[in-house]
């Protein structure tokens, strides 16, 4: 298949990458926010993508609820939306790639096996050169660099065990890992600038390792911060957070314009979301962003 990236220009092109397993929450609305105005404030682009590479966990129609809703907000993509289920092809071919590169391995450890051990897969797999359909493919993580500097948070040093394990990008179900999908979408759509939530940071490493194995130039990565119910416990739909229907946009738009350091003027606190997105356009500051991994909000569950 031939792929035609976009030729990176000096445009700035930031993008929102829901994972469709429902309808949008107010931690994926801090997300959108945080991203759209990122781009649209240095004139860029804005693109959306539908992360639905994890089947089982897909939600039927929670794709179109999602448009739906940031539409809602003035939350306007440009050109067409990207969905995942659509690109297998694409995938499939970066993993031949690196097959044949060696900087893959297959892997016959069930998640129950590596449970048992610790949690974090040890590699044993790695000098067997195993070969067969019901293996998961590793990427060798060897010279995963663990210092970068994070557009919002500043220096960041991450040499966890975590970003040493060699992870997966493609299952034994056959089904690819985000890890892999979203390095190769970030690398077609020419994304300059990923600012998503901080419960991404500590993944960062890795997909600019493999950005860099793929011989592609890395986008530059910000983390917001996630809205938590309590420390450590982020708002997401395993966590029962509700949808953002339950409140009105002009509430939740303005929660989270104030997360990220810009306090409405009270005449403006009550208006349409898309009226206060336009205000936050010309007033917000990422360096207002209070420069911590985590906030608590708990009217938000
Ligand atoms: N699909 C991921 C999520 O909904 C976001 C991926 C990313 O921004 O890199 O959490």
């Amino acid at each position: 298949m031939l792929i035609a990236h976009r030729q990176p220009t000096a445009k700035v092109v930031g993008r929102f990458a829901p994972s469709p397993s429902g309808p949008l929450h107010f931690g994926s609305l801090l997300a959108a926010v945080g991203s759209y105005l990122f781009a649209k404030q240095r004139a860029g682009e804005w693109l959306l993508r539908i992360e639905d590479i994890d089947t089982p966990r897909v939600s039927q129609g929670a794709d179109s609820l999602i448009m739906h809703t940031l539409e809602q907000y003035g939350l306007l993509w440009d050109g067409a939306v990207m969905y995942q289920s659509q690109r297998i092809g694409r995938y499939k071919a970066i993993l031949e790639q690196l097959q044949q590169q060696q900087l893959v391995y297959g892997c016959q450890c069930s998640r129950k096996q590596i449970n048992q051990a610790g949690g974090l897969y040890s590699g044993s797999c790695a000098k067997l050169q195993l070969s067969g359909s019901k293996l998961s493919w590793r990427l060798r993580t060897k010279g995963v660099a663990t210092d970068f500097a994070d557009l919002l948070l500043g220096q960041q040093h991450i040499d966890t065990a975590l970003a040493r394990e060699d992870y997966i990008v493609q299952r034994r179900d056959g089904l690819f890992s985000y890890q892999l999908a979203v390095v190769v979408d970030d690398w077609d759509q020419g994304i300059s600038e990923v600012i998503r939530g901080a419960d991404l940071l500590s993944m960062t490493p890795r997909q600019q390792h493999l950005f860099t194995l793929l011989g592609a130039k890395p986008p530059a990565y910000g983390h917001l911060p996630l809205a938590v119910s309590a420390p450590g416990q982020k708002l997401s739909k395993q966590n029962h957070a509700r949808a953002l229907s339950h409140w009105p946009q002009s509430y939740t738009m303005a929660r989270a314009l104030e997360i990220l350091g810009l306090p409405l003027p009270l005449p403006l606190q009550h208006a349409p979301a898309a009226e206060q997105l336009t205000y936050a356009l010309i007033h917000w500051r990422p360096a207002n962003i209070p420069a911590s991994s985590e906030v608590l909000t708990t009217d938000f569950v």
